[in-house]
């Protein structure tokens, strides 16, 4: 349940019921807005008496939450949330994009792409050092290695880093080296590595699973969010369903869903969506136009011989073109590119 204050209640007033709820072994969340404070009981609600709550001093209403996802739930937190990524903010307000290869294949070409993405405009560098892969004999990631390589390009070029973790051991090294953890498709059920990444002490991009409705997401979130750690920033990368022209289905309806759901900074992975490098521009639109406060794209210096999903890697003339020609729909948007990258209007020739 919440607990809707009153406009402007007293902090005695609002210290009087969090210590109530603790007292009875629940645990109190707080959303303060600029009038109105929400407090999220997260706990088994038979302990608490709504009779008692509503007689507490400024309290406005109570509100039951139905949904089983409650720190990420909107009704919980009102606002919507920023997470800072190194620098990098992702949120209302600006549009932020991660590139990068799939696969870190080596040191030079990291720094390659890295130097290309933040050119165009990206602010934040995507890369897979561990690759959760279809077939167990394709190229399965350089490991601490590819960490490495992303901790020196990060440096080099100021881009924040991203990098999927799929284990245990993965993810503590991975924290040593990267300013943000992700989840795969493949793991977004993985429950024990999900509380892991609760725990990791850094942001994690939570992508949804291939196969996995919005409220299931929406709980793995809640189980990074419950272990202490409320950076997470979700991201629809398409999902199975009967048509075959693209690798999945982008699922674009997701982002107004989730805006209406949750608190949490949605981005969408046009390129795993597509599988096609082509379809990537008109679907990151799309994405842009209906909400989503970011985007990942896969870049590839040479997509021809990439070592994974090469088919869907933009080239750098390729992604330029694509950051030109979202600007006008993130300005529709009210929103920013981060860092104020003076980025110039796409020309009618790239249109
Ligand atoms: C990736 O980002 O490289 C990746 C493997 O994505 P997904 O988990 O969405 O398939
Ligand atoms: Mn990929």
């Amino acid at each position: 349940m919440i607990i809707v204050m009153k406009p402007h209640a007293a902090e005695t007033s609002i210290k009087a019921i969090t210590n109530y709820i603790q007292e009875n072994g629940l645990t109190a969340h707080l959303s303060r807005g600029t009038e109105v404070t929400i407090i999220g009981v997260v706990g088994d609600k038979n302990r608490l008496s709504t009779e008692n709550l509503i007689s507490f001093k400024d309290v406005d209403r109570i509100v039951p939450v139905t949904e089983s996802y409650k720190l990420a739930n909107k009704k919980f937190h009102p606002e919507p949330s920023t997470v800072r990524v190194g620098n990098v903010s992702i949120g209302p307000g600006t549009l932020t994009v991660m590139a990068g290869p799939c696969a870190v294949e080596g040191e030079e070409q990291l720094l390659e792409v890295a130097r290309a993405v933040k050119a165009a405009g990206a602010v934040i560098l995507r890369g897979g050092a561990y690759k959760p892969r279809t077939s167990p004999y394709s190229f399965q990631g350089l490991e601490e290695e590819g960490l490495r390589y992303m901790q020196t390009a990060g440096k080099e070029t100021g881009l924040a880093t991203v990098c999927e973790v799929v284990s245990h051991e993965s993810l503590e090294t991975a924290v040593k080296y990267v300013d943000m953890i992700q989840i795969g498709a493949r793991n977004m059920q993985n429950f024990i590595l999900l509380k892991e990444a609760g725990r990791a002490g850094i942001p994690v991009l939570l992508k949804r699973g291939l196969s996995a409705t919005i409220e299931e997401w929406l709980n793995a979130a809640e189980y990074i969010i419950a272990e202490g750690n409320p950076n997470v920033v979700l991201c629809e990368r398409g999902i199975r369903t009967f048509e075959t022209s693209t690798r999945n289905t982008l699922d674009i309806s997701a982002v107004p869903v989730l805006k209406e759901k949750t608190h949490l900074p949605v981005i969408v992975d046009p390129s795993h969506a597509a599988g096609a490098y082509k379809y990537v521009t008109p679907l990151a639109k799309a994405a842009v136009a209906c909400g989503a406060d970011g985007l990942m794209i896969e870049v590839h210096n040479d997509p021809a011989h990439a070592l994974s999903d090469g088919p869907q890697s933009l080239t750098f003339e390729k992604f330029d073109s694509l950051m030109k020609q979202i600007m006008p729909y993130a300005k529709l948007e009210g929103r920013q590119f981060p860092e104020k990258r003076d980025l110039e209007e796409p020309s009618p020739e790239e249109e």
